[in-house]
């Protein structure tokens, strides 16, 4: 008799050398190798047509794989149906029925299921009440405010009882104000549920709020993955340093670099050469008051030649160092940086 080997695994999910390939160009997903922690919050980061909804679309059942594999707590879904697969989607803005009230609308899925309506409304009801939803579930949606309504659509998606919850998008037809609001509810709810979301954005600061693990694609393939912490500290190259944001990507003696924004020094004078800072000269070109700093825009004096081009540098300097000492459109400058803010990008 052979013992029946039991292996434990901490992966929600895991694709291997995951390929979408929509024609004979370039694949939209490039074999993409990505284990996705349980209970962890994921999100699939970067710009517009880099193939994070087809990756989800994948990982959901609602689009065919090309090749490779994906497994959901070691159990190979690849080529199951999306209701066999342990998986749920939230779409953008909740998708709600707009003419079913929100216990309905919970139990939508288990109606086609074929649940009686008995079973179906108990088990609504029960996780309406989860999500504290339970007195509000003879309202519809349009009586819903628009945390009320995320919750509903949370529920709706919850009742097929998922290990992994895939939302594309979800807050990003909602106003700004009402976003950050919905944010904080999502990254509460799953923590608060202990489930694994896949969240799919464009925003590099709502993945920053929202993920234990960010994933920054760039067409068709991984750039990175890692905390988001370590991923603005140390983004790897220039890609992933211009798409976060907030970070200098410079060509110096030493190889292509990035220091942060906030990380950089504006002085008058010429450079101690015996003082160790990293330098470069500029030139004014913007000089934008955000509240709390002055965003200074600079370039390079050999680019300025260039009528089209815009500031290449930004440089965070502190309202009350600005007020120190002010600085003027035009003027030449001096950037400085500490060694240990210049981070090397692999080309
Ligand atoms: P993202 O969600 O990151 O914006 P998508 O996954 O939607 O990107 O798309 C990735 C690439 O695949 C894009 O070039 C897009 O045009 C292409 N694509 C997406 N869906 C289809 C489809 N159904 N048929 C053909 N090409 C598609
Ligand atoms: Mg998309």
């Amino acid at each position: 008799m052979t013992a029946k080997l039991h292996r434990s695994t901490s992966n929600a999910i895991e694709l291997i050398a995951l390929t979408k390939r929509y024609s004979q160009d370039k694949p939209a997903v490039d074999s993409i190798n990505l284990r996705i922690a349980s209970g962890s919050y994921c999100c699939l980061l970067g710009p517009s047509g880099c193939g994070k909804s087809t990756t989800l679309r994948m990982i959901a059942g609602h689009e065919s794989v090309s090749a490779g594999d994906i497994l959901l707590e070691d159990r190979n879904i690849t080529d199951l149906p999306a209701a066999a697969r342990g998986t749920a989607m939230m779409f953008q803005s909740f998708a709600l029925f707009p003419h079913l009230n929100a216990l309905d609308n919970v139990a939508f899925s288990l109606k086609m299921k074929g649940a009686d309506k008995p079973t179906r409304h108990r088990q609504a009801a029960a996780l309406l009440e989860r999500v504290a939803m339970g007195h509000l579930a003879q309202r519809k949606p349009a009586e819903l405010s628009g945390g009320q309504q995320q919750r509903v659509a949370l529920a709706r998606a919850l009742i097929t009882e998922p290990k992994v919850l895939l939302l594309d998008e979800p807050l990003s037809a909602l106003d700004p104000f009402l976003r950050i609001q919905m944010r904080a509810e999502l990254r509460r709810w799953q923590k608060e549920l202990g489930l694994t979301f896949i969240h799919v954005t464009h925003s590099q600061e709502e993945a920053m709020a929202l993920a234990d693990t960010m994933v920054v694609m760039n067409q068709g393939v991984i750039e990175q993955m890692g905390s988001p912490h370590d991923i603005y500290n140390r983004p790897i190259n220039e890609f992933v340093a211009r798409f976060m944001g907030g970070h200098n990507v410079l060509n110096t003696a030493e190889g292509m670099i990035s220091v942060r924004t906030d990380h950089m020094q504006l002085a008058v004078d010429e450079p101690t050469l015996s003082d160790g800072l990293g330098h470069k000269r500029a030139v004014i070109t913007d000089i934008e008051y955000q509240g709390t700093y002055v965003l200074v825009g600079l370039q390079e004096p050999g680019q300025l030649q260039n009528p089209s081009s815009t500031a290449e540098i930004s440089v965070m300097v502190p309202e009350a160092s600005f007020d120190a000492q002010p600085f003027a459109l035009g003027q030449r400058v001096q950037l400085r940086w500490r060694p240990e803010a210049a981070h090397s990008l692999v080309h």
